[in-house]
């Protein structure tokens, strides 16, 4: 008998049939003798309501309302399936991130777990009750609800199965695992048995939303192996685990897009000490992430600076850079937010030469120009046009010999 957690994201819990579907597999596991704590995103959709909701009386939300507003999807889900669960004589209870209690930061929309208590969880247990836990939530030291960020159930389960030492961690989602490239973009994806949290950070962090980016760094910290499957089926997914001898030694394991990132640029800044610190202090203030970062030098002491942003921070950023640019005197400020960010990462590249000049050739090939390219040990990533990314990502999957035969 173990103890496992067990996440449902919102397509798995979209209807009351599906729910009434998960809480059947709990049931499965809870009769088996297993321990159970089960994770719950709001049902598809809702989310996007909730901010479509506060976007109607406020273009700009008070972060604070906004989290408080939100954290009532997964509040629905969780008491919906506790319920299901009791009408099928399984013992249940839900609770709420302040509950359990997942501690974060005031950072609302973006909160960081600082701690987890998880006392009332064990308690429960111990009753033989399986908890049903509302994922995304939390809440701050003055008692304030907060949010993890966009798909941040993953995270919520990853650390509640740290914090409990859970024997398994199951992210049920709409996809049998996590695949060489998204299955919904590359019909010719192929599921991964086995991949390390090293290359899952990656993948998580450029774009492959099957795991939240946050929860990929809890189970490498914690070492908790994260077995990625569908709510769906019975197939085997893709556990994520520490790498090991048994991992397939591939150059480029997979391909991931990201559309949700926006490009400002500001055109002939002076080339001097100070400038990129006076655009990008600001910038970290509002509390916006930057990813990818340019600057060309010109002969004339100017330079043009180019830096990514994520796309709901788009509008601040911009405001921000014009406000610096008029202070600084650059030429001109300006924006883009249909791009793409195309990605081929995997451990083997760190030794194989050669593979970014394979990208590069690659998107030539397909006549699509690279606007910014970043690259980390394991992975190669370029910022292109929007309308090429389906086209980028599928031309890459083939060049580096992915295609499922
Ligand atoms: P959930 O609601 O269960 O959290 P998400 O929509 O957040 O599910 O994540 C699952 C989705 O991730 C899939 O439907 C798929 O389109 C997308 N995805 C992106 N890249 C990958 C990948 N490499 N492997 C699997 N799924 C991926
Ligand atoms: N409901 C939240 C979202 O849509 C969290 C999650 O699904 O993991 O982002
Ligand atoms: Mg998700």
């Amino acid at each position: 008998m173990g103890l496992i957690v067990q996440k449902f994201g919102g397509t798995s819990v979209a209807d009351i049939d599906r729910i009434r579907n998960v809480a059947r597999r709990v049931a499965g596991t809870y009769r088996r003798g297993d321990d159970l704590v089960v994770i719950v995103s709001a049902m598809a959709g809702v989310t996007d309501g909730l901010i479509g909701l506060a976007r109607k009386v406020n273009d700009t939300p008070d972060k604070r309302e906004l989290d408080a507003l939100l954290a009532t999807g997964e509040q629905t889900t969780a008491t919906l399936l506790a319920m299901t669960l009791t009408s099928m004589n399984i013992p249940a209870r839900s609770l709420m991130g302040f509950q359990v209690e997942v501690r974060t930061d005031h950072c609302f929309g973006n909160a960081r777990i600082q701690d987890i208590r998880v006392d009332r969880v064990r308690r429960l247990l111990q009753e033989r009750t399986v908890a049903v836990v509302a994922g995304f939530q939390g809440c701050d030291a003055e008692g304030n609800i907060t949010t993890l960020g966009r798909g941040g159930s993953d995270t919520s389960a990853v650390a509640i199965a740290a914090a409990l030492k859970a024997d398994a961690c199951e992210i049920y989602t709409d996809v049998t695992g996590v695949f060489t490239a998204d299955p919904n973009v590359v019909p010719k994806a192929r599921k991964i048995d086995r991949i390390c949290f090293e290359e899952m950070l990656e993948m998580a962090s450029i774009g492959a939303k099957v795991l939240q980016i946050r929860s990929v760094e809890f189970a490498m910290k914690y070492n908790v192996p994260v077995h990625v499957r569908s709510s769906f089926s019975d197939e085997e997914g893709t556990m994520v685990v520490q790498e090991d001898n048994g991992m397939e030694r591939v150059v480029v394991s997979a391909v991931t897009m990201n559309k949700n990132d926006a490009r400002i640029t500001l055109r002939k800044v002076p080339d001097t000490p100070g400038i990129a610190a006076r655009i990008f202090t600001p910038v970290a203030a509002a509390g916006i992430c930057v990813d990818m970062i340019i600057q060309n030098t010109r002969a004339s002491g100017k330079t043009d600076l180019t830096f990514t942003v994520p796309k709901g921070d788009y509008q601040t950023a911009l405001a921000i850079g014009r406000t610096v640019g008029g202070e600084i005197g650059a030429e001109d400020v300006f924006g883009d937010d249909t791009i793409a960010k195309v990605s081929v990462t995997g451990v083997g590249m760190r030794s194989h030469p050669g593979v970014a000049a394979r990208m590069f050739a690659c998107l030539a090939r397909e006549g699509i120009n690279i606007q910014m390219i970043s690259t980390s040990e394991i992975r190669i990533s370029c910022l292109i046009e929007q309308k090429y990314a389906e086209l980028a990502v599928q031309a890459l999957h083939t060049e580096f010999g992915l295609d499922a035969s």
